[in-house]
C-alpha cells in the first residue's frame, strides 16, 4: 500500500482540523486524490525533481505530488490552520515534505531546492498572475525551474496561451511565450473544488525554453507590453508615448506601424522594440 492510502481522506482532514474555506485566502480545495494525482502527473516525471508548491492548503495536491514520486516537496502556505494537516503528510513521507509558513509573495524559497526544480500549485487566484510574471521575468535565463504546472481561472489560462489577434492576447501571453512553451493541459469545472468557485479553471503547463525566443531585456519588455496593453484600444504610438520622446521613429524601426494596435503585434516585434529602447537609453 502506498503512503497516500495510509492518510485519512481529505474531507476527514478538513473536518478534524476545522479548515472551513476562507474566501480572502482564495481557498477552493481539491478533495479528490485521483484528480490531484492527475494534476501532479501533468508536471511530468517527478522522480528526480524537487517541487515548489504554492498554497498546499489541506494537502490534496501535495499528496498527489508525493505519491507521483517527487524527490522533495517544499510547500509555502499562508494559513497557519493548515500546518497540522501538512505535518501529518510530512510524517507519512519522511524527509520528503518541508512546509514554510509564509506568504508566497514575500518568501523566495527556490534557493533552498536542488535542481532539477519544478513548480506546481492550485494557486490562490489573487496571487497567481503576479507569481507567474515573477517566475518568467528574472534577469538571467534559463531560470532555476524547469517547468510550472499551475491552476488558473480558465480566462487567465487562455490569456497565457493566446495568439496574436485573439482578444485574450496581451502581457501574459507575450511574457509566457517569450521564454516558455505554454499549454493548457486540463480543464476543471467549478464542481471539482470545495467550495466551488464561480468560474471554470484550467491547468497550464509551462516549460522553460533554454533561451528566450528573441533577445530582450526582461524589465524593458515588461514595461513595453504593460504600456501597450494598458489601453488596448489605443493606437500604439499613443499608448507608448511615455517610453521615449521619438516613439514614432522607434516603432517604425521595429517594423510597427504607428496606427497598429497592440493585439496585432507579434512577440518578435515587441522584442525588437524593447531592444531599440534599450539601445537608445544606453546612448550618452
Ligand atoms: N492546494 C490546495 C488544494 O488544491 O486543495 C489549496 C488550494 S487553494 C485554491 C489556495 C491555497 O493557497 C490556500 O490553502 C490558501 O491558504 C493559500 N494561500 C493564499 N494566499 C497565499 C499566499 N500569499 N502565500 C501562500 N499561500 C497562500
Amino acid at each position: 500500500m502506498s503512503a497516500i492510502d495510509t492518510l485519512p481522506p481529505l474531507r476527514a482532514v478538513i473536518a478534524a482540523h476545522g479548515l472551513s474555506a476562507r474566501k480572502a485566502l482564495g481557498q477552493n480545495f481539491l478533495l479528490d486524490l485521483n484528480l490531484t494525482s492527475k494534476i501532479a502527473r501533468q508536471a511530468g516525471d517527478l522522480a528526480q525533481c524537487d517541487v515548489l508548491e504554492i498554497g498546499p492548503g489541506p494537502g490534496g495536491l501535495t499528496r498527489g505530488l508525493l505519491a507521483e514520486g517527487a524527490r522533495k516537496v517544499l510547500a509555502v502556505e499562508k494559513d497557519a490552520r493548515c500546518l497540522p494537516a501538512l505535518a501529518e503528510i510530512a510524517a507519512a513521507y519522511p524527509g520528503r515534505l518541508e512546509v514554510i509558513h509564509g506568504d508566497a509573495l514575500e518568501v523566495d524559497p527556490l534557493a533552498h531546492l536542488t535542481p532539477p526544480i519544478r513548480i506546481a500549485g492550485n494557486l490562490p487566484y489573487n496571487i497567481g498572475t503576479e507569481l507567474l510574471v515573477r517566475w518568467l521575468t528574472p534577469k538571467a535565463w534559463p531560470p532555476v525551474w524547469d517547468s510550472l504546472t499551475l491552476m488558473f481561472q480558465r480566462e487567465v489560462a487562455e490569456r497565457i496561451v493566446a495568439r496574436p489577434g485573439s482578444k485574450s492576447y496581451g502581457r501574459l501571453a507575450l511574457l509566457a511565450q517569450w521564454r516558455a512553451e505554454a499549454r493548457i493541459v486540463m480543464s476543471l469545472p467549478p464542481e471539482a473544488f470545495t467550495p466551488p468557485p464561480k468560474v471554470s479553471s484550467a491547468v497550464v503547463h509551462l516549460t522553460a525554453l533554454p533561451e528566450p525566443r528573441h533577445p530582450a531585456d526582461p524589465a524593458i519588455l515588461s514595461r513595453v507590453v504593460a504600456a501597450a496593453f494598458n489601453q488596448r484600444r489605443k493606437m500604439l504610438r499613443a499608448s507608448l508615448k511615455g517610453l521615449a520622446p521619438n516613439i514614432a521613429d522607434i516603432l517604425e524601426q521595429a517594423g510597427i506601424a504607428p496606427t497598429d494596435r497592440a493585439e496585432q503585434i507579434p512577440l518578435e516585434r515587441f522584442c525588437a522594440l524593447a531592444r531599440l529602447l534599450e539601445d537608445q537609453a544606453a546612448k550618452p
